[in-house]
C-alpha cells in the first residue's frame, strides 16, 4: 500500500510573527521556517504503517518555492522514500493546493493520502476537506487514532464533544490531529543520508490546474491588547467587585 503525505512549509510555531508596518501580511523576512507541526504526525503515523508492515511506500509532497526542499529533506530523514517538490512562486490557497495534490493523487495512486488537520500559518483546515472532495474518497479529519485492516479503515476522530469512531474503505484522506502520535526525533545521521537522496521537481504549471487565488489579503493587524488585571484582597471584595460589574448577578 502506498501513502502519500501532504507537508507544508510554514513559520515556525515558536516564533512570535510580526505584522509588517503597512499591514499587508506577516513579515517572514528571516524567519525561522518548519514543517508544520501536524504535518510531522502525518508522516510519522505513515512511517509507523509502514514499519508494521501495512504500507509499502511513502511519497511527500510539498508546495511551494525551492525553499520547501528543507521540510521534504526531513521527511526523508524520518523514512520516508520519496519526495517531490510541486514548484510554484503564487500564493497557493487551499483550494488550488487541493486541486494540485488531487493531480499528484490521479498520478501516484496512494492508497491513503495522509495530511495535517490544519496548517498554522493560515489555520484553514480546509485542504484535506477539499480534496477528498474532489477525489470522491471517504475522509477522515482531525484523526487520533488509524487502524487499518486490510481496505478497511477504523478511524477516531476529535470533535467538539469528545470523539467520534468512523469506518470507511481505501482509498481515502485522512487529516491528522496532534493526539494522533508522538512525532520521532530526526537523528543527524539520518538528515545527513536524506541530503543526499534526490528530490523530484515538478512545476506546478504543468498540472494543468487552475491556481488562481480566489481569497484576497484585505489587511493584517494584531489583535486588540488584553486589559491588565487587578488583584483582590479577599472573596468578599471579588464579591463585591463582581455585584457590582453590570449585568452580573449573584
Ligand atoms: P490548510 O487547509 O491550509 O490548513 O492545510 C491543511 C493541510 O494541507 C496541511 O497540514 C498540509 O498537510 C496540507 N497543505 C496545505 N498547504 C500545503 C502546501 N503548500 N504543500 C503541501 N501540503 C500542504
Amino acid at each position: 500500500m502506498k501513502i502519500l503525505v501532504a507537508i507544508k512549509r510554514v513559520v515556525d510555531y515558536n516564533i512570535k510573527v510580526r505584522i509588517k508596518p503597512d499591514g499587508s501580511n506577516v513579515d517572514i523576512d528571516g524567519v525561522k521556517m518548519s514543517i508544520n507541526p501536524f504535518d510531522e504526525n502525518a508522516i510519522e503515523e505513515a512511517v509507523r504503517l509502514k514499519e508494521k508492515g501495512i504500507a509499502s511506500e511513502i511519497v511527500v509532497v510539498s508546495l511551494g518555492g525551492a525553499a520547501n526542499q528543507d521540510v521534504l529533506r526531513h521527511a526523508l530523514a524520518m523514512g520516508a522514500d520519496r519526495a517531490i517538490l510541486v514548484e510554484s512562486d503564487q500564493d497557493l490557497q487551499p483550494l488550488a493546493v487541493s486541486k494540485l495534490l488531487k493531480s499528484l493523487v490521479d498520478r501516484e495512486q496512494p492508497a491513503l493520502t495522509i495530511l495535517g488537520k490544519q496548517a498554522i500559518d493560515d489555520d484553514a483546515g480546509q485542504t484535506g476537506q477539499m480534496l477528498a472532495a474532489l477525489l470522491d474518497y471517504p475522509q477522515a479529519t482531525f484523526t487520533s487514532t488509524i487502524s487499518i485492516n486490510g481496505n478497511e479503515v477504523v478511524a477516531i476522530r476529535e470533535v467538539d464533544g469528545g470523539t467520534e469512531t468512523i469506518g470507511f474503505n481505501l482509498p481515502a484522506v485522512i487529516t491528522a490531529d496532534l493526539r494522533l502520535n508522538e512525532p520521532r526525533f530526526v537523528k543527524l545521521p539520518n538528515l545527513m543520508m536524506a541530503r543526499k537522496k534526490s528530490i523530484e521537481t515538478i512545476n506546478a504549471t504543468d498540472l494543468g490546474v487552475d491556481t488562481k487565488p480566489r481569497l484576497q489579503l484585505l489587511k493584517v493587524s494584531e489583535p486588540p491588547a488584553r486589559k491588565s488585571g487587578i488583584k483582590v484582597g479577599s472573596v468578599q471584595e471579588l464579591l463585591a467587585k463582581l455585584r457590582a460589574h453590570e449585568g452580573i448577578q449573584l
